[in-house]
């Protein structure tokens, strides 16, 4: 681990009053891990079984809304997180969906641009996946607009010579989220729609605390005050205690100290 990466508790006084929005990672941050998934072979029925936030989580959140904007960035589709955050949700919560292909803010969806050939390659990798789906050990796709979630028992290297012959012209990038492949277009991220969202709401990266537990969130921990819930995984300028969710330990600190600070 980084002896660099500090404990959340050291953050000051001055540094905590400066922020004016919280960006939360969904899975394994605020909700724990595991998501089941299954779909059938011609991919007409859909199964999928996930968590929900708790309440104490959700209380945090309506208290830690009187301080800060707070916004969800997740891989997971826009749907999905208007169906977690229903109980918080209002204007006041942006969400960032498909790793940021898609942000959800005031009622209106703001997206990076998309080249033609990223649809094409990703549609002749689907039908490539489907056509070895017993070697990958497939179990299904998760339904998303822009990007590809590729559930499979485990990692199989396979794919990457698939993604090589659907993509001719590297565009599509494709990594193992411990539970599925995550496929999507080269250069955007979670840091570069956070970023895009930053611009529109006029906020410097110092105003911004980040937290995330896994290798898709490294750019946006980079880009505000990071705080991460697994330094062995992604560093942060901070991380969590490492007992419980980490999503939950930094609402809980955030909600503490701007209570105290700003009553
Ligand atoms: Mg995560």
């Amino acid at each position: 681990m980084d002896a660099s990466i500090k404990p959340l508790n050291t953050m000051s006084d001055e540094e905590l009053l400066k922020i004016k929005m919280v960006v939360f990672d969904v899975d394994g941050v605020i909700i724990p891990k595991g998501t089941k998934l299954k779909e059938n072979e011609d991919g007409t029925m859909f199964h999928m079984e996930t968590h929900k936030l708790s309440p104490e989580f959700v209380s945090n959140l309506i208290k830690l809304k009187k301080y800060v904007k707070i916004s969800f960035s997740s891989g997971r589709n826009l749907l999905y997180l208007r169906t977690l955050t229903k109980d918080i949700y209002d204007k006041s919560v942006i969400l960032q969906a498909e790793n940021c292909a898609m942000i959800f803010i005031n009622g209106e969806i703001m997206q990076p641009e998309f080249p033609a050939n990223y649809f094409e390659a990703t549609n002749r990798l689907r039908n490539l996946v489907i056509k070895n789906a017993t070697a990958l050990k497939l179990r299904g796709f998760e339904p998303k607009i822009f990007n590809m979630a590729v559930h499979m028992e485990s990692e199989n290297e396979l794919i990457y010579d698939l993604v090589k012959q659907a993509d001719p012209d590297g565009v599509i990038y494709c990594i193992w989220t411990g539970e599925a492949y995550d496929v999507g277009l080269k250069g955007i991220s979670k840091g570069s729609g956070l970023d895009l969202l930053a611009k529109r709401l006029g906020l410097s990266r110092d105003e911004i605390i980040t937290t995330g537990n896994a290798l898709n969130d490294k750019e946006m921990l980079e880009y505000g005050v990071g705080v991460t819930v697994e330094p062995n995984v992604v560093r942060g300028k901070y991380m969590t205690s490492g007992n419980g969710l980490g999503g939950h330990e930094l609402a809980n600190f955030l909600v503490d100290k701007l209570e105290s600070l700003k009553g």
